[in-house]
């Protein structure tokens, strides 16, 4: 049977937002209107395991919810939607910039008193770089905010496309009145509180001269009135091709703890976002609707118990249809993979799944065989591109107290490593370990988790690097010649790809003049 019809309805998406702007709240209130209502609490649940950021037993306690609800799937209309989580702390953004390689559209959540916030705009990158269309969403128009013309400038100017607004807001805070649906011009009014999910209770009003709204909104509706004129007149019409395309954004107002503006943003995601597309790796660009399974491992979840050292790795079904117990060849080193407990994430439960197709993500548990940026094929050699990975920030050389925990200590980081939870870089010279991370708690995270996972109690040493380059050169004597003569700043990453380790830029300046034939990368793509 030909997979056509079920890729071309699965919509597959990433909530992207500054923290508390209200991605957890939107995330629950989408799978509410989607029906799959008993979800709701997990989502809450795993809400306030993040909140005790200092806690890390309880976040441990918590791991097992957060795989749950890290990627769920819910059915809307006739389509299968794909939601995949991102972390919400900043420290976890090269998770987050991960899980954006996975999808095929991203949501963008705005605090509409706060406009586009600084984390929001480090993701937005990534979306752009990958040219992935954006949605946006601004939220808590039940509070005293930002005037919406000002928002959608702000918008516009920082994501450097045009926004278009197919709704629009009349008033806000104690007035805030409702949305007027630009496309099928009505308005929805506003009434506070979160239990009513049915159409058929909604207050309607046709049109937007419609005496009746002038009459009940007063001050208000004639602003919005005024507004709306100006944006018909001034803003680019809707084009589909121009926002699959990341350089139009449609934009919508609600409050999505009031469920108010969430279905809008649930139909455009059907009606709009691309269905799954075109996937490049090395050696070709490979179709979704090809008949042979191929997937990408963008994430990978360790030690969910650690007694059994077990990890799911979350693939992203990039072609064909996975069939349970099918066997699946590992691209990277050419093994044999059968799993039979592959889970889907459908209504949060873990579920065995039986079939999955392009778009989906599934969860194979492993015991370390499938690693970051692994594709996996029915026996093609693949191997997709794009997964990235962010030169750190800062740095801490690592060291046990007990000279007979060093193996240990280096197998529990080779696997955080691949995992993915922290970088690790062996010096060439045969100095300790050494740390990278784009975010702080990170190292904690490590630390905690050497401790609990491993036994072996990890201490920070410091370091005095501040930069790595991953380098490369067309000529590896070249190559070579280079690190040979800077052994003392030279270390390998976890697939041995070898960096060059600066404390100032000035030291990468000299370096990269003193031999122009090598280059110097801030971000390495698996590959
Ligand atoms: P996240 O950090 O982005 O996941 O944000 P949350 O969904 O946890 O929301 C942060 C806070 O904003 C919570 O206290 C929410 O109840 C609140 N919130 C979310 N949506 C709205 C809204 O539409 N209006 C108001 N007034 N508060 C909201």
């Amino acid at each position: 049977m030909s997979t056509g019809p079920e890729i071309a309805r699965r919509r597959t998406f990433a909530i992207i937002s500054h923290p508390d702007a209200g991605k957890t709240t939107l995330t629950e209130k989408l799978l509410l209107f989607a029906g799959a209502i008993q979800i709701a609490g997990s989502v809450k649940a795993r809400k306030a395991s993040r909140h005790a950021t200092s806690d890390w037993m309880e976040i441990e306690k918590q791991r097992g919810i957060s795989v749950a609800s890290s990627v769920m799937q819910m059915e809307y209309r006739d389509c299968v939607i794909n939601l995949l989580d991102t972390p919400g702390h900043q420290d976890f953004s090269e998770d987050t910039f991960r899980v954006l390689t996975a999808v095929d559209a991203a949501l963008m959540v705005i605090d509409a008193a706060n406009g586009v916030e600084a984390q929001t705009l480090r993701l937005l990158d990534v979306c752009r770089a990958r040219g992935t269309p954006i949605l946006t969403f601004v939220n808590k128009m039940d509070r005293e905010v930002r005037e919406p013309l000002e928002l959608m400038d702000e918008i516009e100017r920082v994501l450097g496309m045009s926004a278009v607004p197919f709704t629009w807001p009349v008033g806000m805070g104690k007035r805030f009145h409702g949305v007027y649906d630009l496309r099928r011009d009505r308005m929805r009014v506003f009434r506070a509180g979160a239990e009513h999910l049915d159409e058929v209770h909604d207050d309607i009003i046709e049109g937007l001269d419609n005496p009746v709204s002038v009459e009940r909104f007063g001050a208000e509706y004639a602003t919005a009135q005024g507004e709306i004129g100006l944006l018909r007149d001034a803003s680019p019409e809707f084009d589909r091709q121009e926002f699959l395309d990341g350089k139009q954004s449609p934009l919508f107002f609600g409050s999505a703890v009031n469920n108010f503006g969430v279905r809008e943003v649930l139909d455009a995601l059907v009606d709009l976002a691309p269905t799954p597309g075109p996937r490049v790796a090395i050696q070709r660009s490979v179709d979704p609707a090809e008949e042979k399974f191929s997937g990408v491992v963008f994430k990978i979840q360790a030690n969910m118990d650690p007694a059994h050292r077990d990890r799911i790795a979350f693939v992203r079904v990039c072609s064909g249809r996975f069939d349970r117990g099918m066997r699946l060849k590992v691209c990277r080193n050419g093994k044999e993979l059968r799993p039979n407990t592959v889970v889907s994430f459908l209504s949060q439960r873990r579920e065995i799944v039986d079939t999955a197709y392009a778009g989906d993500i599934i969860g194979i548990p492993n015991h370390g065989t499938l690693q970051l940026g692994d594709t996996l094929t029915e026996g093609e050699d693949l191997q997709f591109t794009g997964l990235p990975y962010f030169a750190p920030e800062s740095f801490q050389a690592v060291e046990v107290a007990d000279p007979l925990k060093i193996k240990q200590l280096r197998i529990g980081l080779q696997q955080l490593g691949e995992e993915g939870a922290i970088q690790v870089f062996k010096p060439a010279d045969g100095s300790a370990l050494l740390l990278g991370a784009v975010g702080q708690l990170q190292f904690e995270v490590v630390v905690h988790r050497l401790k609990t996972e491993y036994g072996v109690a990890a201490r920070l040493a410091g370091s005095r690097y501040k930069l790595a380059r991953w380098i490369t050169c067309d000529d590896p004597l070249e190559l070579r010649r280079f690190i040979d003569a800077n052994q003392h700043r030279i270390a390998y990453d976890v697939v041995e790809a070898p960096a060059f380790m600066a404390a100032y830029e000035s030291e990468l300046r000299v370096a990269a003049e003193l031999a122009p034939k090598i280059k110097f990368h801030a971000l390495r793509e698996h590959a």
